[in-house]
């Protein structure tokens, strides 16, 4: 058969542990026999990061602003224990976070379904999509210990004007300080990804804030959502049957879990941040959720929601076969492919990824399933595959239909 054809470069980011392991299995078994691609590859494995001094993280992030498209493996974020354990220099900051920071954007985490596993809310009957907005609030603070009495003010000093000043709180004692931000320019485009992502995938948005209790900061956010889709999305909104619904994060939390799903929640940072790791495990599995960056640059980075997979891989390190699911890794490469197959205008690509797709998807619904998913699925399977095994179960579908 000869190769099907990607034009463009795709950004490809390689990571650590057990998903390292992984991502090189599926690009031998489920892509490399069958795509002709140019791949400009980063090594993100922590200790690449450090050699560099983490340059390589910005290498990679730049190389998604050249040439539009990227695909990320999971990576360890270090702390103290990984410090010690890789002998790194220092706890260098997160990769996503640096990426996101660089980009700007939304992440949109969708969980991937099956038939045969039943969300754990039984009114779900549809997927729910997070939009996560990914710049600020307490991702990009500063924080001060108190150690005794004093004042902590809010001081905002504006260009060429006199400073305003707040008080935050008068200390009788030890406490804690935070200061965070956001920019209009970033919440701007926060609600345009989202409105622009319900009208792609037909589906409602919902928005929400604490705007009862932060009446500047969140009540921001709410009005900038309400001004954007009155004056751009409005009319589009009503042409295709869709609605937009702001309303507090705690009625949204509790609407959630009545509702049968099918729409986009709309999320600040840390509210995505939680709320996507609930609707991961409710649906099923960590492995079975999508992560996309859309910046409003026009920029894509496509990853899996979940981390490395540490403990799998020190089994796998000790020798052991493990049972790691690659469902999430794979649909991060489906999508890259599809995005790419629009941007170059190359159906027979986007047709391979849908394959891909439908092929894994299949392979669970026949019963063939790693260990997190046998645990919950219905009917209950006789037993699990490993890891490797999985894989070349989706690979032998793959195969018949291509
Ligand atoms: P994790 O890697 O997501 O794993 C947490 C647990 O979820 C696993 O121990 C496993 O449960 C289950 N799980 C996750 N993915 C799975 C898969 N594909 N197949 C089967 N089971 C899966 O989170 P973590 O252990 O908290 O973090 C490990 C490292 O990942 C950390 O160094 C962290 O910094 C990093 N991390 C990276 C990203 C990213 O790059 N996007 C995101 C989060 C965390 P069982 O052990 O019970 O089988
Ligand atoms: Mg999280």
């Amino acid at each position: 058969m000869e190769k099907i054809k990607v034009i463009s470069p795709i950004v490809e980011i390689d990571g650590d542990e057990m998903t390292r392991i992984m991502w090189a299995m599926l690009k031998e078994k489920l892509l490399l026999p069958y795509l002709d691609m140019q791949l400009e590859y980063y090594d993100l494995h922590v200790k690449h990061r450090d050699d560099t001094d983490d340059q390589v993280t910005i290498d990679a992030a730049e190389a998604i602003k050249r040439h539009k498209v990227g695909v990320k493996c999971a990576t360890i974020t270090p702390n103290a224990d990984r410090v010690t354990e890789y002998d790194l220099k220092q706890q260098w900051k997160s990769p996503n976070a640096t990426i996101r920071a660089m980009l700007d954007g939304t992440v949109f985490r969708a969980p991937i379904l099956v038939n045969n596993v039943k969300p754990a809310v039984t009114s779900w009957k549809k997927p729910i999509v997070i939009g996560r907005h990914a710049y600020g609030d307490v991702y990009k603070n500063q924080e001060h210990r108190v150690d005794g009495p004093g004042k902590a003010e809010l001081v905002f000093t504006p260009e060429g004007g006199e400073p305003v000043r707040l008080t935050i709180q008068d200390f009788g004692g030890p406490g804690i300080i935070q200061g965070i931000h956001n920019t209009d320019e970033s919440i701007y485009s926060f609600a345009r990804a989202c409105f622009t992502y319900s009208l792609d995938r037909k589906i409602d948005c919902w928005f929400s804030t604490k705007d009862t209790i932060s009446k500047t900061y969140d009540a921001h956010f709410r009005d900038v959502f309400q001004e954007v889709f009155d004056n751009e999305f409005k009319d589009k909104f009503e042409a295709a049957g869709l609605q937009y619904f702001f309303t507090l994060i705690d009625d949204a939390v509790a609407r959630v879990m009545k509702d049968e799903g099918g729409f986009l929640w709309a999320c600040k940072n840390y509210d995505g941040d939680v709320m996507s790791d609930m609707l991961a495990s409710a649906f099923g599995s960590l492995a079975m959720m999508t992560s996309v960056l859309v910046s409003p640059h026009g920029y894509f980075e496509y990853e899996a929601a979940h981390g490395t997979v540490q403990r799998h891989y020190y089994k796998h390190q000790a020798g052991e076969k493990t049972s790691t699911n690659s469902m999430a890794l794979i649909f991060a490469w489906t999508g890259a492919l599809t995005k790419r197959a629009e941007l170059d205008n190359t159906p027979e690509v986007a047709d391979f990824a849908a394959k891909l797709e439908q092929s894994a998807l299949e392979t669970i619904e026949a019963g063939v399933m790693t260990g997190d998913m046998a645990r919950i699925a219905e009917p209950k399977p006789s037993g699990h595959v490993n890891t490797e095994q999985f894989l070349d179960a989706i690979a032998e579908r793959l195969q018949s239909k291509l």
